[in-house]
Parts: C-alpha cells; structure tokens; sequence
C-alpha cells in the first residue's frame, strides 16, 4: 500500500513490515530498491520531476522523517511509522545474521564503511560483507561495480547521499537483489 505525499507516494509499511518485504525479496530473488525518503529529498522532488519519478518508480519508499507520518494521518491508509535508513539497516541485521545473507557496504569517506562492516560482522557474525568508500573516481568506479558483482550482495547499502545515491542504483540496480540509500547510516555505523 502506497500514499501519495506532496507527490511522492510512500509505503505505509511498519519497520517490522518492511524488513519483512526486503526478507521476502531476498528468499525469492526478486531484485528491488529501497529508497528512505527524507524531507530535504522530498523537498527536492517537488522541483525536480526526475528525482520524483525516480522515487516513485522504487520498489520500495519509506518515510524518513516524522512530517510525512503526520502529514499522512489524515489520509484513510496512513503511514504507520517513521523508517529511517539508520533503523532499517539496524533491524535487517539480525535477519541477515540469521540467514547468511551477503551485505556490501559502499559509501563514505575512506575507511567508514570499512569500519561499519566490523562493528557489525562483530555483532553479526553470520554476515559475509565487502565494502568500498564512496570518493570514487570514474576509473575507479568501473572497478567498484566489478567487485560488487563478483560478491553477489543479497544487500547492497549505497551511502553516498542523496539522491546521487538513488541515481547510482537505479543505474546499477543488477548489482544485488535489495539495494538501499543509506545516506550517512555509515558514519552513525562506525560510531
Ligand atoms: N559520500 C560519499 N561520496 C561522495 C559524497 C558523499 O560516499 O562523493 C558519503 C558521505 O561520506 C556520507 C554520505 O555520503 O557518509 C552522505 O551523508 P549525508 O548525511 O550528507 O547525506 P544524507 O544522509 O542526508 O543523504
């Protein structure tokens, strides 16, 4: 179930529930993208068609940000609860620990995602992980994408802010089954 807000349509999912459609994708191998819409890329949408129809057309959209919650409460299906991208890959963790899944960490300065995929595989040990930084040239860019196809992610978390981050995955959406803008959920990772 979707609603639509200032014209992006958001998923009505809880945290439990989304987790539970991103499970779902990974058991059946269905390839999807997750987009964590926060206000200032809600805000960016309503100028910016293209960025509207590349939210819209995501499998996936959660409010990030409480406004689209409340905004949402006067509508007959509202949007049950704040998802930001921090929660979210908080709580696939332990489901991705539970079933071996394979989560690439790219995005953030050199060393973060590095430091993030410790402290969670410490936590998470059932978690097989890769990562790359997010500062890129377009050389070094091509080398990227190949590391991450040859891992084979069930999860690729793209952390290099909004919406470049939206952009790059829909251009490389056959990288991993679920592929996630995470914005900043790295530096909040590596603590
Ligand atoms: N980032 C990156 N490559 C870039 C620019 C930014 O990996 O070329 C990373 C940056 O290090 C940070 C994240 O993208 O970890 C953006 O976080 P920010 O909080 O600015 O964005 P938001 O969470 O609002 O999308």
């Amino acid at each position: 179930m979707r609603v639509d807000i200032l014209g992006i349509t958001v998923n009505t999912y809880s945290m439990q529930e989304t987790v539970e459609e991103i499970r779902k994708a990974v058991e059946n191998r269905v390839k999807i993208r997750v987009v964590t819409a926060n206000p200032e890329m809600i805000y960016a949408s309503g100028k910016d068609q293209q960025i509207r129809n590349l939210i819209n057309s995501a499998d996936i959209v959660t409010a990030d940000g409480i406004g689209v919650v409340w905004a949402s409460q006067r509508l007959r299906t509202p949007v049950q609860e704040r998802v930001t991208g921090i929660d979210l890959i908080q709580a696939l963790f332990p489901v991705a620990d539970q079933n071996k899944w394979r989560i690439f960490f790219l995005g953030g300065k050199p060393g973060i995602a590095r430091e993030a995929g410790i402290q969670v595989a410490q936590k998470y040990s059932g978690i097989a992980w890769e990562d790359s930084h997010g500062y890129f040239s377009t050389e070094e860019e091509t080398e990227v994408i190949e590391r991450i196809r040859g891992f084979r992610p069930d999860i690729l978390l793209v952390g290099l802010g909004a919406p470049r981050q939206e952009y790059w995955i829909a251009e490389h959406r056959d990288l991993a089954t679920v592929s996630i803008g995470v914005g900043g959920s790295f530096d909040a990772l590596a603590g």
